[in-house]
């Protein structure tokens, strides 16, 4: 959606309708501020809601480490209202090349940098590419949006970290073949108004861009670190909660904590390979072979569908009317 393929509707239903036909689910539009562990009392900013078996799923936002004020000229992609934005950055900075008439700041609306190249990092940038050599193909008169350069920046010596290593180099071919240019090893020490400044060893560098766009960190959802520090739990650097086997909290059944908020360590064998977010994906079953849990506990193997049947179900369009 943030590049323009699908619409709000096509990967977004309201959660009111998801349960409808549910009568023993309640939906309740409130922010949640803390919990009353001893009372078993879920706080909210207007009230609080009591309960038996708490399930935390809070998930996840962008980290800028430590520098906030980035947020603003490199946005991160997470909610519907991020990429709405997103994709209003990327189409109008096609739009200003179309019109600038000096070749440098041409060529700064066409640049294009992704910081990070974790899934989000990665397929952002995939789809841009994919736009500037597809989507947009003989819709200007004056650019040639193929010329669009789109930098991945990432700290580490590879695309996709958390994958085999064979993974990541399909990965960073396929991205080569969208024409996306991958700098591994590559730190972003600035993000300013007029693009970024990187740095790779000793080495400087500063790349005009207009769009800048944040795919290198999250961080746990406030409430993590609540309810960690009122149950006696750990939490990561990420502010993370580190969970049991069964994804409660240690010395409390009635606490859960599932999804991107979990930090689950105690996955065996191969697996351990597979991407924080396949064993998120899993953590449903878990919830589900608990024996405490409801039935039907969200994000389970049918209910949560890998990246790739995303992909399947309603990867990036070619028509340009998608784009609404
Ligand atoms: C661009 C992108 C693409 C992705 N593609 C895939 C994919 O293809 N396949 C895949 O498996 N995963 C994918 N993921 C990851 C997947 O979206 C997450 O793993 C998943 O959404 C995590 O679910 P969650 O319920 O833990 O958290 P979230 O989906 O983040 O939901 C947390 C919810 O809690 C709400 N909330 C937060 N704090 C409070 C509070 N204090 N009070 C009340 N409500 C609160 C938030 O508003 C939010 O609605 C993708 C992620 C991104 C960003």
């Amino acid at each position: 959606m943030a590049t323009g393929g699908l619409s709000p509707a096509n990967i977004a239903t309201p959660l009111r309708a998801l349960v409808k036909r549910q009568p023993n689910v309640r939906v309740v539009l409130a922010g949640a501020s803390g919990v009353d562990v001893v009372g078993r009392r879920l706080l909210l900013e207007d009230g609080e809601v009591p309960y038996d078996t708490l399930v935390l799923a809070t998930g996840a936002r962008h980290s800028y480490f430590g520098r906030p004020e980035w947020e603003a000229r490199a946005p991160g992609l997470k909610t519907l209202e991020d990429a709405t934005g997103i994709r209003a950055r990327i189409l109008s900075a096609f739009e200003a090349a179309e019109r600038e008439e000096d070749e440098a700041r041409r060529r700064a609306h066409l640049t294009f940098v992704v910081v990070g190249a974790g899934p989000t990092g990665a397929e952002l940038a995939g789809a841009l590419g994919e736009i500037a050599r597809h989507t947009l193909r003989d819709e200007f008169r004056r650019i040639d949006p193929s010329a669009a350069r789109i930098l991945l920046v990432e700290g580490t010596d590879r695309v996709l970290g958390a994958y085999a290593p064979a993974l990541s180099a399909r990965a960073a071919r396929d991205l080569a073949r969208l024409g996306v240019e991958v700098r591994t090893k590559t730190l972003v020490t600035d993000v300013r108004e007029d693009g970024v400044t990187l740095r790779q060893g000793e080495t400087e560098e500063v790349v005009k861009a207009r769009t800048v766009l944040w795919a290198a960190g999250v961080e746990g959802s406030p409430l993590g670190r609540i309810l960690a520090a009122a149950a006696g739990a750990g939490t990561d650097r990420a502010g993370r909660v580190v969970v049991e086997p069964d994804l409660t909290l240690p010395g409390h059944p009635e606490l859960f904590v599932v999804g991107d908020l979990a930090l689950f360590t105690h996955q065996t064998g191969s697996r351990s390979r597979a991407s924080p977010r396949s064993r998120c994906s899993r953590g449903g079953t878990w919830r589900g072979r608990s024996g405490r849990g409801s039935r039907g506990a969200p994000g389970g193997r049918s209910g949560t569908p890998t990246r790739g049947a995303w992909r399947r179900s309603g990867g990036p369009r070619r028509s340009p009317r998608s784009r609404g």
